[in-house]
Formats: C-alpha cells, structure tokens, sequence
C-alpha cells in the first residue's frame, strides 16, 4: 500500500513534471518520456513499500505454541513452557498471534 503522503507528492511532481519537462529536456539536451518518468516513480516506491513491509514482518520476533495440554505450551521461539493464554511469550516477547499468510 502506497503511503497517502507520497501519492499526494507524486500527483503534485506528475503535473509540475508534465509543466516542466519540455522546458528541461530542451535545457539539458535530453529526450523526457513524461508517462515513463512517472511510472518508474511508482514502481520505485511500490519496491519501497513491499521491502518495508517485508522488514516491518522480520523484525517482529513470532513464535506459537507447541501445546501441552489444554492451557499450557512451550514457545516455539525461546522453549519457555507458559500458560496458551498469552498474545506474546511472556519469557521472550515473541508475537504468538496468528500470521496472515496471504502472501
Ligand atoms: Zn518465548
């Protein structure tokens, strides 16, 4: 998901882009595909977005219970045995919500 902030930027840079590319290409002596300038912007910050998305998931520290029992199990992450009933390893913090695994 793109953040509204750089959509906003990137509409704003599309029309000055539009207004001023003629006027740059003719001051540097090169050809400017307006369209392609503004598609590679997109697709730059669509890898951005993908890659922080990606680091944002491994730096979250995850693990789920191996259950013993009906309320007690043992972090898959540290190995401490606790009660199920905990969000995260109270030992270790890891995150023992269930992952979305959409992608
Ligand atoms: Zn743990």
């Amino acid at each position: 998901m793109m953040t509204p902030i750089y959509n906003q930027f990137l509409t704003k840079m599309e029309t000055e882009i539009k207004e001023k590319s003629i006027v740059v290409a003719q001051k540097y002596h090169i050809e400017v595909n307006e369209e392609g300038l503004i598609q590679a912007l997109t697709n730059a910050r669509k890898f951005y977005d993908e890659g922080y998305a990606d680091g944002q998931r491994d730096a979250v520290k995850r693990g789920e219970w191996k259950k013993y029992g009906r309320n007690l199990g043992e972090c898959s992450n540290c190995g401490e045995i606790v009660a199920v009933r905990y969000k995260f390893c109270p030992e270790c913090g890891a995150d023992m919500r269930e992952v979305d695994h959409a992608d």
